[in-house]
């Protein structure tokens, strides 16, 4: 179990360290962004959505590491994915992160390495910040998200 931890945490220390997908879009479909008052993280996220297909998927900002980790692994895992997958696993991602703990979808990929932020519930809104500002963006939200 000590290397699983071992490896989650090197996932997460390379997606903060060299984040995916972390650049501005021009010519985005769909925006919005995202605040955590109480760590301090922010974020925007980019997306290029055609034939209901998300074809492009970036996001910018500074946050800790978990919130950066969280938002590079997100991009990396629903790019390509249609809006409908992305809603079924945002949902999926947020069961498993909130509600059941018990959850384990194999949907969620690599995004469970995010299971050891469970044990800290105030990071958890550093974990699902760019989730919540993906929900925004698809629903063309235009106020920003603020997980307080
Ligand atoms: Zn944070």
């Amino acid at each position: 179990m000590s290397d699983l931890r071992d490896l989650y945490q090197e996932v997460i220390i390379d997606h903060n360290r060299n984040p995916r997908n972390f650049a501005k879009l021009d010519n985005s479909t769909h925006e919005a962004e995202g605040f955590n008052p109480l760590c301090g993280d922010k974020l925007k996220l980019y997306l290029i959505i055609k034939n209901n297909i998300i074809e492009k998927i970036n996001f910018e900002g500074s946050g800790c590491a978990i919130s950066t980790a969280s938002a590079s692994l997100m991009t990396e895992h629903l790019l390509g994915k249609t809006v409908e997958e992305a809603e079924k696993i945002f949902k999926l991602f947020h069961d498993f992160m909130i509600t059941d703990i018990s959850t384990v979808s194999t949907d969620l990929g690599k995004l469970k390495v995010l299971a050891g932020v469970r044990e800290y519930p105030a990071r958890v809104k550093c974990a699902t910040l760019a989730w919540h500002t993906l929900e925004a963006a698809l629903h063309q939200q235009k106020i920003p998200v603020s997980t307080e």
